[in-house]
């Protein structure tokens, strides 16, 4: 008797038996992998999946019900993202990703962008640096904000990357 044959483990999105190492089953991992790609003011921007159900409830889970182990297959999407279009980098590739607030970090206990991060780095081997700093003025989370506009305009020009702002333009 195993140990699968105890206590169960179920795939995240189907409910199917699977293996304790895994969080997802196969089919369900390659369902939710869609890649594509825009094209906008001529710089590309890829997708790894369709922010529909499943993938929007297992990004629903992993930012607000602490299922932080998601971050594994959101890495691993991205990395095939990669894979797939072959997408060409340069020799010494450096992850920046979007720093949490303070007060979110405190309430949430982990920051979900950094912890997908983390794990591309794992896998990729590629370097990971904490470049991007919060400029004053982004104070609410996300979420608190009132509409689509609010949320666009209070993360505008807020990250610094080495005394350089970013200028943010279009947000996806
Ligand atoms: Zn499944």
């Amino acid at each position: 008797m195993f140990l699968n044959d105890i206590f169960p483990n179920k795939c995240a999105v189907c409910g199917k038996n699977i293996n304790f190492s895994k969080l997802i089953c196969e089919s369900c991992e390659d369902s939710l992998f869609q890649p594509s790609f825009i094209n906008r003011n001529n710089k590309i921007i890829y997708f790894a999946g369709l922010y529909e159900e499943p993938l929007s409830r297992l990004i629903k889970e992993f930012k607000f019900k602490q299922n932080t182990h998601f971050a594994n297959i959101f890495a691993k999407m991205i990395y095939k993202t990669y894979k797939y279009y072959n997408i060409e980098l340069n020799s010494f590739p450096e992850i920046l990703y979007i720093p949490s607030i303070e007060k979110h970090l405190k309430i949430r206990g982990y920051n979900p962008v950094y912890l997908i991060a983390k794990e591309f780095s794992r896998i990729t081997g590629f370097s990971l640096r904490k470049k991007l700093k919060i400029q004053k003025g982004y104070s609410k989370t996300q979420v608190e904000t009132k509409s689509y506009f609010e949320r666009i305009n209070q993360i505008k020009n807020k990250f610094i990357l080495k005394n350089i702002t970013i200028k943010i333009k279009n947000i996806y």
